[in-house]
C-alpha cells in the first residue's frame, strides 16, 4: 500500500500547532464569558438545506465550496463549511425562540472545498459568537468590542484594523443593487466569468469578488451609501456611535460585503497585512432573515467568526508546553512507593510521570528530555527513612522531603 497522507487542505494539530490553536480557542471562551456568552456546539454535518438555504445559493460557498455527499439512508447531508447556519437551526429546533436573547459561542472545525494556500484550507477551524434576538446597534458594537477584546488579549489587536460598512435594509439594497446591475452590465465585458454570472443572479457578490479584472472595476462601483434609507441611516449612525462609546476604533470602507448572502446593516471585518492575500482574520455582521429562514420567527441576529489557523499565526510566542514533575525509582524495591507517590502528585494538581523502563541514569535524562522542573529520587535508602530526594532540575539544588510531604511540597513549587 503506497503511505497515507492527510487529505490536501487538511493538517494535524500537534505540539506547539495545537497549542497556538488551543491558546486561542480558551482566550476567546474567557472573553466571550465576560460578555455574558454560553458556550453551544453543534454537530459538524447538517441537512443540506440548513445551509443551501441559509447561505445563498449564488455565494461561493454554497455553489462551489460545500462538501455534501449522500448518507446510506439517502439523505443529503454537508459538513459544516461554517457555524452561524446550524447555530440558527438550533435555536428553532430546541425552541429557544422565545427564550431571547441568547448569547452563543462556539469553537470548532469548518469544511470547504477551497485552493489551499497559506491561511486556506479545506478543514479549517473557528471561533465565533451569535447574539440572536437584538435590534438594537449596541448589540452590534458590543459582538464587534468582544472580537477587538480577544485580538487584544491575544496581543495581536495592533497587528489589525477593523474595516466597518453598512448593507443598509432591504429597501436600501434593493435601490443599490438596481445602481449597481446597471454600472456593472455597463462594463459586463471585462468582468471575470464568476463575475457575469452574479451579475445576473446576485450582482452584490460581485464587490466581494476576488479576481484582479473584477477588483479594479469594483472600485468605482456605486457604494450603499447613496441608497441609505432614512432608518438604515440612523442605524448606520447608532452602531458608530455605540462603538465610539465602547472605545472600538474603526475605518469605514464600502468595500466591505462579506462573502455569505444573510447580511445586512452591519458588516465588518478585521483585517491584517500581515498574511498575504488571506488578510481577514474574523468577520461577521446583522442578518436578521436568518432565523426565519430555518423555520423560525423572524428574528434580529449580529455575530462573527475568526479564523483559528490565521490568528494562531498572527501570535508572537506560542504559549510553553507544560512542564512536569519525573519520578525515578532508584532500584526494583522502589517501583511500589513511586506509584503511590505519582498519584498522589497528580491528586494535589501536580503534572507528573514516571517512565516504564531504564535505569536511574536513563530515566534521569529523559526527565531532562521532557522538560520536568523536578525529578523526584526514591532509592532503598530513602524507602526505608520515609524520605525522598527532590531535585530541583532548573537549579540543580537538591532537598530531602519526608515521602508523605513531597506532593503538598510540589504542589506548591510548581505553582511558583
Ligand atoms: P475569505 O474571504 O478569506 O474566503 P470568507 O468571507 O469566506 O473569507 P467567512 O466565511 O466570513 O470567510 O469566515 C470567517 C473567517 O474564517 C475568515 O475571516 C477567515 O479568517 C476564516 N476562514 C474562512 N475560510 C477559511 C479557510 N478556507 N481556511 C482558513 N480560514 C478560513
Ligand atoms: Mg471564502
Amino acid at each position: 500500500m503506497s503511505s497515507l497522507q492527510p487529505v490536501r487542505g487538511t493538517h494535524d494539530l500537534i505540539g506547539e500547532t495545537q497549542r497556538r490553536h488551543a491558546h486561542v480557542v480558551e482566550t476567546a471562551r474567557r472573553i466571550a464569558g465576560l460578555y455574558g456568552f454560553d458556550e453551544w456546539a453543534t454537530p459538524i454535518f447538517e441537512d443540506t438545506r440548513v445551509f443551501a438555504r441559509s447561505l445563498g445559493d449564488t455565494s461561493d460557498v454554497v455553489s462551489k465550496e460545500m462538501y455534501s455527499f449522500e448518507d446510506r439512508g439517502g439523505e443529503s447531508l454537508t459538513l459544516r463549511p461554517e457555524g452561524t447556519a446550524g447555530v440558527c437551526r438550533a435555536l428553532v429546533t430546541n425552541g429557544l425562540t422565545q427564550s431571547l436573547p441568547q448569547k452563543v459561542f462556539y469553537a470548532g472545525p469548518m469544511f470547504r472545498y477551497e485552493r489551499p494556500q497559506k491561511g486556506r484550507y479545506r478543514q479549517f477551524h473557528q471561533i465565533g459568537v451569535e447574539l440572536i434576538g437584538a435590534a438594537e446597534p449596541l448589540a452590534d458594537a458590543e459582538a464587534i468590542a468582544m472580537g477587538r477584546d480577544i485580538l487584544q488579549a491575544l496581543g495581536i489587536a495592533d497587528e489589525t484594523v477593523l474595516e466597518l460598512n453598512t448593507l443598509g435594509d432591504a429597501e436600501s439594497r434593493t435601490a443599490w443593487r438596481a445602481a449597481l446591475v446597471a454600472y456593472f452590465t455597463e462594463v459586463k465585458d471585462q468582468l471575470s466569468e464568476d463575475s457575469r454570472t452574479r451579475l445576473e443572479r446576485n450582482p452584490l457578490r460581485i464587490l466581494d469578488s476576488k479576481a484582479p479584472q473584477d477588483r479594479a472595476l469594483v472600485a468605482d462601483a456605486p457604494m450603499i451609501g447613496a441608497f441609505l434609507t432614512d432608518d438604515a441611516r440612523a442605524f448606520w449612525d447608532g452602531l458608530r456611535s455605540a462603538l465610539d462609546l465602547l472605545g472600538v476604533p474603526f475605518r469605514e470602507n464600502p468595500g466591505i460585503v462579506r462573502g455569505l448572502d444573510y447580511y445586512g446593516h452591519t458588516a465588518f471585518e478585521f483585517v491584517t497585512e500581515r498574511l498575504g492575500a488571506q488578510g481577514t482574520v474574523l468577520a461577521g455582521g446583522r442578518y436578521d432573515g436568518l432565523v426565519a429562514e430555518m423555520g423560525g420567527p423572524r428574528t434580529p441576529a449580529i455575530g462573527w467568526a475568526g479564523g483559528i489557523e490565521r490568528l494562531s499565526m498572527l501570535l508572537e510566542a506560542t504559549p510553553p508546553a507544560p512542564r512536569p514533575v519525573a519520578i525515578v525509582p532508584l532500584g526494583d524495591t522502589a517501583g511500589g512507593v513511586s506509584v503511590t507517590l505519582l498519584q498522589a502528585l497528580r491528586a494535589n494538581g501536580v503534572r507528573a510521570e514516571i517512565a516504564y523502563r531504564g535505569n536511574a541514569k536513563r530515566r534521569l535524562e529523559r526527565a531532562n528530555r521532557i522538560g520536568a522542573t523536578h525529578a523526584v529520587l526514591i532509592g532503598e535508602d530513602e524507602i526505608a527513612r520515609g524520605v525522598a530526594q527532590v531535585k530541583a532540575l532548573d537549579e540543580g539544588s537538591q532537598a530531602e522531603i519526608a515521602l508523605d510531604a513531597v506532593a503538598a511540597y510540589l504542589a506548591g513549587a510548581v505553582r511558583g
